[in-house]
């Protein structure tokens, strides 16, 4: 039955314009048809992603009868969000077309743009569709003429739908059979295969989400990476339809699932090509290793529960393999991990699904980019604020330092464009310019593109953008390399001794804000002591801000933790040992609680 003729997709949108609405649509529909009713929204796995409406990785075939013949249509899925511009590539090199979906009341936003140019790029055949044309504020006509001026589409290849009532999501199937070209490939060639995606199943080990590009893959085939050139063996092979249905091979233009006894996750290499033993092919293009743009420490409260800790973070990242991970300890945390994610949001979500895995609370240090310390004879990446030379002259050998940037595209309303220019020039943007989308009746649209440090992003630059234009902004980022850049590293003393775990990379400009808000933040959060302490911010030798904390008289220790926080108060009480660990931050002891609170809280 898989031998049907064959259509690869994808949906490409900005995020909430009704991507997983319409691949259920389109998915309960096929499948109400076919086999038994199936109605919540498949597509999002992974509770937290749900959450955040970040669609998870999944691959899933449906079949759809068209003019008295039936088809394997395979929709593969990709995520939603800027973070994983790079997961969305390489799902693209899976297809021959994309689903241009666009919000019918919002238009064409930063990401509609990015999307839209990585499917040309790969020249997949686009279908554009608006989406939500149910919705009172929908404005078809002007946002068509908007995706005319913006991607040169012709108006009447525009599909109208509504996903969520289901209007027009017919035509939908019925032009992915006849709009994308079924995938081409031989038969008889030597075997060249995809890898994607891959995720770990507790029973059978590593499955790998592959496209067969040319040849036959059976099962018991014995394969070979072209990155590791190990040996497999096909354990297991089919097509997620949606759930895994076994087959006996896969076809060229197939895309399917397959088990080859890899023992662990990190030998899936995404974006590898994987051949027959003895016949080797020229790789694929897309093979890049995952690159991780923001790092943080994770400390456990209780330092004796770093083992735990451990396990839990090895077996998240069993799911979500695009996490680096390596040991670093502290003298002021102990024990730790140094994680490094694709972006401030992929940290948020994998952080809360620690706290969930670990069920307690982590400490996590402030997030941090990989500079880029260039010395007269060498280079060297540091993503820990520790590793930072602490002068940069010449008496260090440091010729420059440099911050890795990103080619920013912001589109917003005219009427708030002056805020944000302002916006972006007080997160150091550079080479900025402008143009007009469109200039519809109600306000014309303005596309922004500027040069911005990542550490300036990874802060509260999207918090910013979405409050200074009543949520009408949208934003996407490129990597665009490293520049020079004039930052240093701050460390804060106390008593005359620095804290590691505090330390952090600035760019000068900002030195005496940072300084003094940080210090100022120590000063609330530390509990008197015994005797006068100095709080200090410098730079090399250089104080920066300083504050005192006077000696203690009373017991004023007391009732200094307790419930300013819901969250940690909760995590607190799910913690069964209520004892408190006192740890040493410079001279002084403290109570772990202060780092969870200076830390936690910006
Ligand atoms: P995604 O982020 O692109 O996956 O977007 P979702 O599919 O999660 O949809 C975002 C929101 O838009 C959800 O609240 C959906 O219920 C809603 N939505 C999606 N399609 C339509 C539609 O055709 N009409 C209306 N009125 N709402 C829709
Ligand atoms: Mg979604």
């Amino acid at each position: 039955p898989f031998l049907l003729p064959l259509r690869n997709f994808s949906i490409i949108a900005h995020i909430d314009h009704g991507k997983s609405t319409l691949a259920d649509r389109c998915l309960t529909g096929t499948i109400q048809k076919k086999q038994a009713g199936k109605n919540e929204q498949v597509l999002d796995k992974l509770k937290v992603e749900r959450e955040r409406g970040i669609t998870g990785k999944s691959n899933h075939s449906m079949i759809h009868e068209f003019n008295g013949k039936d088809y394997l249509l395979n929709l593969i899925d990709t995520p939603g969000h800027v973070d994983f511009a790079w997961e969305v590539s390489r799902s693209l090199a899976a297809c021959q077309g994309a689903l241009l979906l666009v919000d019918a009341s919002q238009g064409v936003q930063a990401q509609s743009i990015s999307v839209f140019h990585n499917a040309k790029e790969r020249g997949l055949k686009i279908i554009p569709i608006l989406n939500k044309i149910d919705l009172p504020a929908a404005q078809p006509e002007q946002i068509a003429a908007q995706m005319q001026a913006t991607f040169g589409i012709d108006p009447s290849d525009i599909l109208r739908i509504s996903a969520k009532t289901g209007q027009g999501t017919q035509e939908v199937l019925e032009a992915i059979i006849s709009r994308i070209p079924s995938p081409s490939g031989r038969i008889r060639a030597p075997l060249k295969t995809f890898l994607f995606d891959s995720f770990y199943d507790r029973y059978r080990g590593v499955i790998s989400l592959i496209s067969v590009q040319e040849g036959v893959l059976r099962k018991g085939d014995k394969i070979s990476s072209c990155h590791t050139r190990k040996k497999y063996e096909i354990t297991e092979l089919g097509i997620l339809h949606p759930e895994e249905v076994p087959t006996q091979s896969l076809n060229p233009g197939q895309v399917g699932y397959i088990a080859c006894n890899m023992k662990q996750s990190s030998e899936a290499h995404i974006g590898d090509t994987l051949y027959r033993t003895g016949e080797p092919v020229e790789p694929m293009e897309g093979f890049q290793e995952t690159k991780a743009m923001v790092f943080a420490g994770v400390f456990p409260v209780d330092s004796s529960d770093f083992p735990k800790l451990e396990e839990s973070i090895n077996r998240l990242t069993l799911t979500d393999r695009s996490v680096t991970i390596q040991r670093e300890s502290s003298s002021a945390l102990g024990q730790g991990c140094r994680l490094g994610f694709l972006g401030t949001l992929h940290m948020d979500v994998f952080r809360q699904r620690l706290e969930d895995e670990y069920d307690a609370n982590i400490i996590i240090t402030a997030p941090t980019v990989p500079y880029k310390v260039v010395y007269h004879d060498r280079e060297v990446i540091i993503s820990n604020p520790t590793d930072f030379p602490e002068v940069t002259d010449a008496t260090a050998r440091v010729k420059e330092i440099q911050e890795p940037v990103v080619q920013a595209s912001i589109i917003v309303p005219e009427e708030y464009f002056g805020d944000l220019m302002e916006l972006c020039y007080s997160h150091r943007a550079e080479d900025l310019d402008h143009r007009y989308l469109d200039s519809g009746a109600v306000s014309s649209r303005i596309m922004l593109n500027c040069i911005l440090p990542l550490s300036e992003i990874v802060t509260d630059f999207f918090d910013q953008l979405k409050s200074r234009s009543s949520g009408f902004a949208s934003f996407d980022y490129e990597d665009a390399g490293y520049r020079k850049s004039d930052l240093a590293k701050m460390s804060f003393l106390l008593n005359g001794k620095p804290v590691d775990a505090l330390a952090l990379i600035i760019h000068r400009s900002a030195q005496e804000t940072v300084g003094r808000q940080w210090v100022k933040k120590l000063h609330k959060v530390i509990p008197r002591q015994l005797y006068e302490v100095p709080i200090q911010a410098a730079i090399g030798k250089k104080v920066i801000a300083r504050e005192t904390l006077k000696a203690m008289r009373a017991d004023v220790t007391a009732g200094l933790y307790g419930g300013h926080y819901e969250r940690k108060m909760k995590h607190l009480e799910n913690q069964k040992e209520g004892k408190r660990k006192m740890k040493k931050m410079g001279t002084i002891d403290l109570p772990q609680e202060a780092f969870f609170d200076i830390l936690s809280n910006k």
